[in-house]
């Protein structure tokens, strides 16, 4: 199938060759007409397969066919929520790439940012919105959003978005939005509470689905080595010590750990830098734009802070830790092998996350090759159940030594870290 077939504008059309796109993805050719005929899309399909595109080209196309119907003033007539900001931000510059040629009108919002320049892009008026949940809805309480005129609602990433505990905002936001739209929902996986959200708000929806994520990543060659906790670090320079390896997106499972690998990795001259939550907006972007322009070797990411990050031609991932869902792993090793590209992960496996790999493995019907060769193999064995019981207790009693102790210090007064759900997520 051709993007001719999908009888999209001229100037799109123009935009979408400048880009280089020869065909539609899969999830492109079977969402796009439908979108295109106002139906209501469910659509299972994870990052990396063009799902973007597949609402956004249609919602661009909808609007140029009722651009002679213009209201007196611009108002958001498409609303796209999604979870993360770089999320959000990725999916507003492709909106730009695509409506390069015509005269529609978008911007992005999201929170951790001063809100006086998002407000600026609003006043001015817009037709397409992209917005994370929690400041979109600060800006409607302030009235500076009004979504009397959407007409097309998306919400992207929905398990993403309830995994964030955001179904509160979306509950909210629902009531919010004129009964007569359409609505788009987007989801890498679509187990039962999604598809109970769903009924809440669509009208007899079109399902659409590519690629379960159990059966994603077909193109990526997956690795595993066998380790010791304490190895880790070793094997992980090891690793890099292949100069083939040119770059790199670290998982690594907290935010302190994330750091920590970083001021290994620069003490031997490697160029790192971490994305997480408890980074600025600023600092994300800037570590962001840097690994994107090469001048980073290595990315070090949490979960959620990677989530939706498009690097075009990324070859590596790297899992310093397993993660114990092993849909995240799936998610985690989409960032290479993305529209059709190959890619490598490995993943560092320590005896306890032993039964983590056999989980993944379970999930996506393929073993893992285990790297057979390297200088730290692992020679420690799980614990067992009578020592990992010690071992939750004494972590327990570690932790709320550690909190006691913080209380102390801080007479109490620290209720600001964890003052709102959600303020202080990865
Ligand atoms: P997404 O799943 O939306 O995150 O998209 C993954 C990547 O595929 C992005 O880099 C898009 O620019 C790219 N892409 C989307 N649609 C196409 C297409 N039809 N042809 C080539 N690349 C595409």
């Amino acid at each position: 199938m051709k993007f001719e077939q999908l009888n999209l504008d001229p100037s799109i059309l123009m935009a979408l060759q400048e880009k280089n796109y020869e065909q539609p993805t899969p999830i492109q050719a079977q969402a796009i007409p439908l979108i295109i005929q106002k139906k209501d899309v469910l659509a299972t399909a994870q990052t990396g397969t063009g799902k973007t595109a597949a609402f956004a080209i249609p919602i661009i196309q909808n609007m140029l066919n009722n651009s002679d119907k213009k209201p007196s003033k611009r108002n958001i007539k498409a609303l796209i929520v999604t979870p993360t900001r770089e999320l959000a931000i990725q999916i507003d510059e492709n909106i730009r790439l695509y409506a390069k040629y015509t005269s529609l009108r978008h911007c992005v919002i999201f929170g951790g940012v001063k809100q006086g320049k998002q407000v600026q892009s609003i006043r001015r008026g817009i037709d397409i919105l992209v917005a994370t949940p929690g400041r979109l809805l600060d800006l409607i309480g302030q009235k500076i959003i009004h979504l009397h005129q959407v007409n097309t609602f998306v919400l992207d990433e929905a398990d993403r978005m309830l995994d964030m505990g955001f179904i509160h905002d979306i509950r909210k936001l629902l009531q919010l939005l004129p009964k007569k739209r359409q609505s788009l929902l987007f989801s890498a996986t679509m187990p039962d509470h999604i598809v109970k959200l769903s009924k809440q708000f669509m009208q007899q929806p079109s399902k659409v689905s590519v690629a379960p994520v159990s059966s994603a990543a077909e193109t990526v060659t997956q690795k595993v080595y066998y380790t010791n906790k304490a190895d880790k670090k070793q094997l992980l320079l090891h690793i890099l010590a292949d100069g083939s390896i040119n770059q790199a997106l670290v998982f690594s499972r907290t935010k302190h750990g994330a750091d920590k690998l970083v001021r290994i990795l620069q003490k031997k001259q490697i160029k790192a830098a971490a994305i997480h939550g408890n980074k600025s907006q600023n600092q994300r972007q800037k570590a962001l734009k840097n690994f994107k322009e090469k001048s980073l070797r290595i990315l070090v990411a949490t979960d959620i802070a990677a989530r939706g990050i498009d690097i075009q031609q990324l070859g590596y991932v790297i899992n310093f830790d397993i993660p114990n869902i092993p849909e995240t792993y799936v998610h985690r090793i989409g960032r290479v092998g993305r529209a059709g590209a190959t890619g490598i992960a490995l993943s560092l496996c320590e005896p306890e996350e032993n039964q983590f790999i056999k989980d993944i493995q379970r999930l996506i019907n393929q073993k893992l090759e285990a790297i057979q060769k390297h200088p730290y193999p692992q020679t420690e064995k799980p614990m067992s159940k009578a020592e990992k019981k010690v071992f939750e207790q004494e972590k327990k009693e570690r932790k709320s030594a550690y909190f006691a102790s913080r209380k102390k210090r801080d007479g109490g007064n620290n209720k600001n870290r964890f003052n709102r759900k959600g303020k202080n997520r990865n």
